[in-house]
């Protein structure tokens, strides 16, 4: 069987850089079998080197039963994907067989082919392909009796483990990321008509604003960046005092911020010069910051007095959905929002956003995720636009019929839109979202976001990432976001994390 597989797969390659011929995949799963325990010479081994045969290839059964038996042939056409039944319906029929030979060798196709992902599309792609094969799981543990079946699952289950933190861990900076990327793309184009930037630059899928190529994030990434900075250093108080308001700490931290737009806070000079980011000099640029933001920093209160629901709220609250459960990402969103923005939309938008960024990074699909933020928005009355607004993002049928994005329930759907039509491709999403006439960083960065986290780092253009000016520092922020909290051997928190993120 080897040599007929290795004589049919010949020419073919695997999906990867560069060349890979066809027939190290039906290697690895005969070999990963091996290693479970199953011997050299079974039919097991022989349907694991012919598995794809008769899928990718123009082999016939009598040449399959010429080198092997009915029991390898019966074999490899269970598992022979017919290219008009869904794919979870195939998964589906290969559990429902029974067959140990079978189950085994899908299973060790699956865990070789979620290790090349690993590799070859990220952490988060792999995680999420490995979990497509989990009705296998109740069908092997029906015949754990059998010591390879044994071996078989614990390999599923090991690298279950090790792939779940480090999913989580690229979709946090993929959303971190996507989201710098998305601003910095639609930065030129912000203030820009449609039809002005078709005739400027055709179609922008690429920076466009400096000669050497680089992009640039604006006040969505920079404000982004400080909430996440808020975030962990209201962490540290509550770890390191037990008691800590969060709102008030994130305040300070967009205090910052406003420093760096070379407006000096009305604050002590240690709240605003502490901590790691304050101190990055990228982030001094001013890019046509929001005038609510500004203004009602300025005036430094706790909640904002004014009557604004510009999207400064729903662009910055990414962070907040990466770090805390739904309702209280809820909670706090609006919280944030309301330090700048006074408007019931603009605060209430800010909390749908960064609920949907939670019900996201634990998992729950899209249109799951999106039903319930809206189940939630219908308990507030203040929250009726910003429903409105999402669900008029799903019934859509033009961008254009869901305004400009200048206001925050705008920005918010305009996202959400494009992803809904792009939900796997990152590149086509964000290309939609900046293309606009309206404000078109913000709605980028929003999708980006929201495309980052569900598809991973590697699903941005290496490009885009590269040749991103502040991809260190988002990087930074994004894997210290993952970590939440460093403590020293006493439990406390460490003296790195600490001159980091001090609790105040
Ligand atoms: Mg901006």
């Amino acid at each position: 069987m080897k040599n007929l597989a290795e004589k049919y797969h010949a020419g073919q390659t695997r999906q990867g850089e560069g060349y890979i011929p066809y027939i190290v995949h039906p290697r690895d799963v005969a070999e990963t079998l091996i290693s479970w325990g199953e011997k050299e010479d079974s039919p097991l081994i022989e349907m694991a080197w012919g598995h794809d045969l008769l899928e990718d290839t123009a082999v016939t059964e009598q040449e399959i039963l010429a080198v092997s038996s009915e029991r390898v042939l019966n074999g490899i056409k269970m598992l022979t994907h017919a290219g008009n039944v869904d794919k979870a319906a195939y998964l589906q029929s290969v559990a429902d067989s029974g067959n140990r030979d079978v189950l085994l060798v899908k299973i060790s196709d699956r865990i070789c082919n979620t290790n090349d992902f690993v590799i070859l599309k990220g952490d988060l792609y792999a995680y999420n392909y490995m979990h497509k094969a989990d009705c296998l799981i109740p069908a092997l543990e029906k015949i754990s009796d059998d010591p390879v079946v044994q071996n078989a699952l614990k390999t599923w289950k090991d690298l279950n483990y090790t792939l779940r933190e480090k999913a989580l861990h690229d979709a946090i900076r993929g959303c971190l990321l996507g989201g710098a990327v998305g601003d910095a793309l639609g930065a030129p184009i912000e203030f820009l008509p449609q039809r002005s930037i078709e005739k400027l630059y055709g179609t922008v899928d690429d920076y466009v604003e400096y000669t050497d190529g680089t992009g640039r994030i604006t006040d969505d990434t920079q404000m982004t960046l400080f909430t996440a900075e808020g975030i962990l250093r209201a962490h540290v108080r509550g770890k390191e005092r037990g008691i800590c308001s969060p709102e008030s700490i994130v305040k300070f931290a967009y205090l910052r911020w406003l420093e760096t737009q070379r407006i000096t806070p009305d604050a002590p000079e240690d709240f605003i010069n502490s901590g790691w980011l304050i101190k990055e000099k990228d982030l001094f640029v001013t890019r046509a910051p929001g005038s609510t933001c500004i203004s009602a920093l300025i005036r430094g209160k706790q909640r904002a007095e004014n009557n604004s629901k510009g999207c400064g709220t729903v662009m910055r609250m990414a962070p907040v959905g990466l770090f805390f459960d739904p309702v209280a990402a809820y909670e706090y969103g609006c919280k944030f929002s309301a330090i700048t923005h006074g408007h019931p939309t603009g605060i209430t938008a800010g909390g749908a956003f960064a609920m949907l960024i939670s019900y996201l990074r634990k998992g729950t699909p899209l249109k799951r995720s999106l039903e319930l933020v809206q189940a939630h928005l219908r308990k507030y009355p203040e929250a009726a636009e910003t429903l409105a607004a999402l669900e008029h993002a799903e019934t859509a049928e033009n961008i254009t019929e869901l305004g400009e994005g200048w206001v925050a329930e705008e920005a918010l759907a305009i996202a959400v839109f494009c992803v809904l039509r792009h939900q796997w491709d990152f590149k086509a999403g964000i290309i939609e979202a900046i293309n606009i006439t309206g404000d078109s960083d913000s709605t980028g960065s929003i999708a980006g976001n929201i495309l980052g986290l569900l598809n991973g780092e590697k699903a941005i253009p290496e490009k885009w990432l590269s040749n991103l000016r502040e991809h260190r520092i988002v990087s930074q922020v994004s894997d210290d976001l993952f970590r939440r909290f460093e403590s020293n051997s006493e439990g406390h928190v460490s003296e790195d994390w600490w001159n980091k993120y001090p609790g105040f």
